[in-house]
């Protein structure tokens, strides 16, 4: 099933991300997690995509193929271009295609040191139109509620986004953010600049003290002085840290879903018991 017929009903779309096990850990050691995952029966699964050079796509395409055939859920393979020749997309593309899959998030992915970046492809936008005129797959971009670090700011953000969406992304999932206000300004922007695709909010439960720093350090999402708090008065008593973090990620999605979303991209970190509670919490709202 191609994801974007999921947008036009009329209910806000519920997805979830999860990652595959690094090369060190054998594929099957994430499989029950996942299928307990998808036994919430989210709207689709999206898999994400390690960083670059030959055979990178290889566990990827497994798990999103596991996802769809085995779990029952649609899945979501991400994607990344920039360390990647025009012959080693062709060969990911047709892995995906032999495995059923018919959903691509197509980035650009990061510069990865010690790896030379290939220059067949510079932009995610240049990998959606590649996706589009190379076979019949869905294709879905990423979005910076808070601008992506590359660009010179906001305006000329989404001016590039508009690109994306031009070249043939029919569906954009957000970078996380902890601030719903910000996201909004964001719909604004978009608004405004043609940007007429669905758009999901990317939300990231934080339920450990590890996770934040990491958080803030690779996407730079800024901190509200409401979730500092609750993260400073409970950062050395994992249990309630981890239940502030899933009550502050329900409330995100309580404010975002009254406010109309078009979707809610669960970060879920592979973890099924934090997934199961903001499930639980929200599905009668969607
Ligand atoms: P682009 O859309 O290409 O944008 C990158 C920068 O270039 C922006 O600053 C943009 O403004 C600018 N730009 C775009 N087009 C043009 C143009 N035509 N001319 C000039 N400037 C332009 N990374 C992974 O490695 N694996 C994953 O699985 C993964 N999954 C992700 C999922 C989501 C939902 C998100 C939000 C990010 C994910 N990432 C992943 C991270 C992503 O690869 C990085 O954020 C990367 O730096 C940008 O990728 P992009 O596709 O958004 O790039």
């Amino acid at each position: 099933m191609k994801i974007n017929t999921l947008f036009n009903r009329n209910k806000a779309v519920f997805s979830f991300e999860v990652f595959p096990p690094k090369k060190d850990s054998p594929i099957e050691s994430v499989y029950g997690k996942l299928e307990e995952i998808c036994a919430l029966k989210p709207d689709f699964v999206s898999v994400t995509y390690g960083a670059g050079g030959s055979g990178a796509h290889s566990r990827t395409c497994e798990i999103a193929a596991k996802i769809k055939h085995d779990f029952g859920v649609e899945s979501v393979a991400h994607l990344t271009c920039v360390n990647s020749t025009r012959a080693m997309i062709d060969e990911t593309l047709e892995d995906f295609r032999q495995n059923g899959i018919e959903n691509i998030l197509a980035l650009r992915g990061d510069y990865v040191e010690g790896i030379a970046p290939q220059k067949d492809f510079r932009y995610a936008s240049e990998l959606c139109a590649y996706i589009r005129a190379h076979g019949d797959f869905d294709v879905s971009g990423a979005c910076y509620p808070e601008v992506h670090v590359d660009a010179a700011d906001a305006a000329e953000d989404v001016l590039n986004l508009k690109k994306k969406v031009d070249a043939g992304a029919q569906h954009l999932i957000s970078q996380l953010f902890f601030d719903n206000a910000l996201f909004y300004r964001f719909l604004e922007r978009a608004k405004i600049a043609g940007i007429r695709v669905p758009i999901e909010a990317g939300i990231m439960p934080v339920t450990n003290k590890k996770q934040i720093e990491r958080m803030v350090s690779l996407c730079g999402a800024s901190l509200p002085p409401k979730f500092v708090k609750i993260m400073q008065r409970y950062e050395s008593k994992p249990e309630a840290l981890r239940d502030a973090g899933i009550a502050y990620a329900v409330e995100q999605i309580v404010d975002l879903l009254a406010n109309g979303v078009d979707g809610i991209h669960l970060y879920t970190m592979n973890n099924p018991t934090v997934a199961k509670k903001i499930t639980r919490a929200v599905e009668t709202l969607l």
